[in-house]
């Protein structure tokens, strides 16, 4: 009878040192080590080419692994066939049968697993309402807008109750006001099913929006995890760190030197940053005494004042602004660097070139050469 099909459920997934290397050579995976908890929206994150999809293939049963272990729900699945994993996927050409219905298409898995008419229809009808598509049931794919097909391509995946979806890049055959509604709808399906999803984009506004976590990747290799507010906040590398948001954060070399536990000077160029030692960001600073480390700074971070201002300001020549509409930009020479500045944040520029101060920095990212500190 029907429900059998996908009785035991994958869950959770894990990935331990997983290496993945192609004839020919290319490390696509390396040694990558991931948990997918139980429920949780999972989104791969990171340029094309970085191994995002056979990581995703591999968790699906259509690539193996050259070494490591993928196990699903706790068990070794390595060998485990695609069929017998209990996942589903979606990919970014969603291939749907053009001689068939919309209804045909969503019912087609479950025809596959013999399931009968009665239970059937009425869990296509359920799956489409779902996804808004109720009312083109009858039509076929060629009579559908990019949209609607693409959620008829997601009810042919979710209409088997997966344990695991995988998903490889759905929305991006579409335009984006259509890709920011869908990303919306099909959060807010995977949340209410409850169903544990691994999501792979190149796009940092839809793995932001959409993660539960992100798992961030550069060449095989897997650079960060954490919520959006971590990685975004506390990026664990230089490359996470420039990688994520936009503007991209600014990242200065600077020189710490300890002065008698009173303050942490931080020289940037031919500029100084003087932290009290009651600032709770000097004491990690103070890790790195008569080193060199790159301080990260975010736009949105830094306020623009008069140069004049008192107390603690760094002082740079304004090179060019940029206006966005919702934010303008300023791209500032502060000696041997240029950074740029979120304006709206502060007094508007009167006139270029000028002069500006600006308070307020970051957080520390790294050490020049070294292990991160990424600290708030
Ligand atoms: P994209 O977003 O462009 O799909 P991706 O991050 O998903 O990129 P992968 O498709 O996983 O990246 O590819 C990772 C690397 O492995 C790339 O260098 C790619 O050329 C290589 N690769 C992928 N599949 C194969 C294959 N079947 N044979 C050989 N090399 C492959």
């Amino acid at each position: 009878s029907g429900d059998q099909l996908w009785e035991e459920t994958v869950t959770t997934v894990a990935l331990k040192d997983v290496t993945k290397v192609f004839p020919g050579g290319a490390r696509a995976v390396d040694n990558v080590n991931l948990d997918v908890t139980d429920g949780e929206f999972m989104v791969l994150l990171g340029p094309s080419g970085c191994g995002k999809s056979t990581v995703l293939r591999m968790v699906a049963g259509l690539e193996e692994p050259t070494s490591g272990a993928v196990l699903l729900d706790g068990e070794l699945a390595n060998d485990l066939p695609p069929g017998e994993r209990r996942v589903a996927m979606v990919f970014q050409d969603f291939a749907l049968y053009p001689h068939m219905t919309v209804a045909e298409n969503i019912a087609f898995p479950l025809r596959l697993a013999g399931i009968e008419p009665n239970p059937r229809d009425e869990r296509v009808a359920d799956v489409a309402s779902a996804l808004g598509i109720g009312d083109v049931l009858g039509r076929r794919p060629s009579q559908l807008s990019g949209g609607q097909r693409q959620r008829v391509a997601m009810g042919r995946a979710i209409v088997r109750r997966p344990g695991l979806f995988l998903m490889d890049e759905p929305l991006s055959n579409l335009d984006s006001g259509l890709r920011a509604e869908l990303r919306a709808e099909i959060s807010a399906l995977t949340r209410q099913l409850g169903v544990t999803t691994i999501y792979v984009t190149h796009d940092q506004a839809e793995a932001l929006t959409m993660a539960d976590r992100v798992a961030i990747m550069r060449r095989g290799v897997l650079q960060d995890v954490g919520t959006p507010t971590q990685v975004y906040g506390r990026p664990a590398t230089l490359y996470v760190a420039a990688f994520l948001g936009s503007p991209r954060m600014n990242l200065l070399e600077a020189s710490v030197y300890v002065h008698l536990d009173r303050y942490v000077q931080l020289k940037l160029g031919e500029q100084s940053l003087y932290l009290p030692w009651s600032d709770i960001r000097s004491r990690t600073v103070a890790h790195y005494h008569g080193e060199r480390i790159v301080v990260g700074m975010r736009a949105e971070a830094l306020t623009p004042v008069a140069p004049d201002a008192p107390g603690e300001v760094l002082r740079g020549r304004i090179r060019y602004l940029e206006h966005h509409g919702h934010e303008s930009l300023a791209y500032l020479d502060i000696g041997a660097t240029a950074i740029v500045v979120d304006e709206m944040a502060g007094p508007v520029a009167t006139g270029l070139p000028g002069e500006r101060g600006l308070r307020r920095f970051g957080q520390v990212v790294q050490r020049l050469a070294g292990r991160s500190v990424g600290t708030a």
